[in-house]
């Protein structure tokens, strides 16, 4: 087990800069999570700290030792990828076996350690089999189990799940969290899909363009998002947004948008501003929002009434025992006091400024 540090790492690609300038530090046995759009520079994160990729500048440590110079075998690091990259020709056993015998461990050792790691993943009946021969659950277990055997200080995963139907990817989930639990390895998990990074991350990192947005707990980040990217990215449905202008009239400050002006609070400075609303903080009633309903998605548990106002995108969650309109249907919706989310210059504002 270990710690990870980066810090002020840049990594850049002719005129792309993949990473830049990332500080972040992983605790000890903690699952930190990476998430954000497709060419954001995760892979080349994970890269960097597997000692894969050079960086322009900046440094990594493991466990408080500089590593950023080192080979990607003195690093003691194990990568899970999204392709299995399994040896069709050795069996299960045998794949679970091969870095260990790459690494010299005597033969013994590596017996019981690949017991031990099968049993954890629960693929023991499967170790005659070849790889051509499995699930593509089963050979993501047998990958990570390869992983395993070795004891890394440390788990880089990249995008493991994606390659899943949806269903096993929600079970595969669960068992690395809860394979986590057991194991307590400090891990780096990278992921594009919002929902994975949500349900895994004891930490959660939101990158874009190479730049770390912010990092927290999943529900601190959801409930208060730092800045506009953060707040659309995670969350699904995704935030609603009305921009416009805050000006004070004679009742109070308000939000001119395309719309009627809704109220805004006092500490919202006048000028340019977002309102950003979780579609489960609105619901039909007397409010500022008129929406003409265009599709009621009906998810069994949730429902998500999808419409616009002024022209404006707008979706909330109808609770179980509500009224669900019907398309073409004209109603208003009101905000549940306090869930406003309020954006000036691309930054969340606090309550008082
Ligand atoms: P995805 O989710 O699509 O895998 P990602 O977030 O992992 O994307 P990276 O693969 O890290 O993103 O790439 C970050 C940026 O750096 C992208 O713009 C990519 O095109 C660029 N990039 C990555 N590797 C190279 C390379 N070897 N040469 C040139 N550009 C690269």
């Amino acid at each position: 087990m270990a710690t990870l540090e980066l810090d002020n790492v840049y990594r850049r690609f002719g005129a792309v800069t993949a990473l830049d300038g990332v500080t972040l530090e992983v605790g000890d046995g903690e699952l930190c999570v990476v998430v954000g759009p497709s060419g954001c520079g995760k892979s080349t994160l994970l890269r960097v700290v597997a000692g894969l990729e050079k960086l322009d500048s900046g440094s990594v440590r493991i466990d408080g030792q500089d590593v950023t110079r080192s080979e990607p075998r003195e690093r003691d690091v194990a990568f899970v990828f999204q392709s299995y990259a399994l040896y069709p020709h050795l069996t299960v056993r045998e794949n679970l076996a091969f870095p260990l015998r790459v690494r010299g461990v005597p033969r013994a050792e590596r017996e019981g350690r690949v017991r031990e790691a099968a049993e954890l993943l629960a693929i023991t009946e499967l170790l005659e089999r070849r790889p051509g021969q499995l699930s593509g659950g089963q050979r993501q277990r047998v990958a990570m189990g390869r992983a395993v055997v070795r004891r890394p200080r440390l788990f880089l995963f990249d995008e493991p799940l994606s390659n899943l139907d949806a269903r096993l990817r929600g079970r595969m989930r669960v068992e690395l969290i809860e394979l986590h639990r057991r194991l307590r390895t400090t891990s780096l998990y990278v992921t594009h899909d919002q929902a994975e990074a949500m349900t895994l991350g004891q930490k959660l990192v939101v990158l874009r363009d190479g730049c770390i947005h912010q990092v927290g707990t999943p529900r601190a980040i959801y409930e208060r998002p730092a800045d506009p990217f953060v707040a659309g990215f995670i969350g699904s449905p995704p935030m609603n947004f009305l921009e416009g202008t805050v000006r004070s009239g004679s009742g109070g400050r308000l939000l001119d948008w395309a719309g009627p002006a809704v109220p805004a609070p006092e500490w919202v400075p006048e000028g340019p501003a977002l309102l950003g609303l979780r579609p489960e903080d609105l619901f039909p009633g007397t409010g500022p929002l008129a929406m003409r309903v265009r599709v009621v998605e009906d998810l069994g548990g949730d429902r998500f009434v999808y419409g616009e106002a002024s022209g404006v995108p707008l979706v909330y969650r109808a609770e179980p025992a509500q009224h669900v309109p019907s398309p073409e249907e004209q109603i208003s919706l009101a905000v549940r006091p306090g869930k406003e989310h309020w954006f000036v210059r691309g930054r969340r504002l606090k309550p008082g400024g």
